[in-house]
């Protein structure tokens, strides 16, 4: 027996307690002064992927963290590509390129 709804609440209600808005927001804090996300959550105590988990999560935070990450990026970098991946940049371009691999 499945009950998706409930499952859902409970997806949240732990994405919340794991990532509560007070560390959201010092997260993407961090993020806009040039911090880099894996180093950013270090410091909050989070894992990256336990951010990008949340991310999926909370649609709002997600939003927010993508377009975060978008906004800091390295223009340098080939967004979009396992490349731009490697060279350790996370915007949502660069994570899709990953997922795509996989
Ligand atoms: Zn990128």
């Amino acid at each position: 027996m499945s009950y998706p709804i409930d499952d859902a609440d409970q997806l949240i209600a732990t994405a919340e307690e794991e990532m509560p808005p007070s560390t959201r927001s010092r997260l993407i804090a961090k993020l806009r002064m040039g911090v880099h996300i894996d180093d950013a959550a270090r410091e909050l105590g989070v894992s990256p992927q336990r951010v990008f988990s949340a991310a999926r999560i909370l649609s709002a935070f997600g939003f927010q963290l993508d377009a975060t990450l978008t906004a800091e990026r390295d223009p340098h970098l080939p967004h979009g590509t396992v490349t731009g991946y490697n060279k350790r940049c996370r915007c949502p371009e660069c994570r899709a390129a990953l997922q795509r691999r996989i």
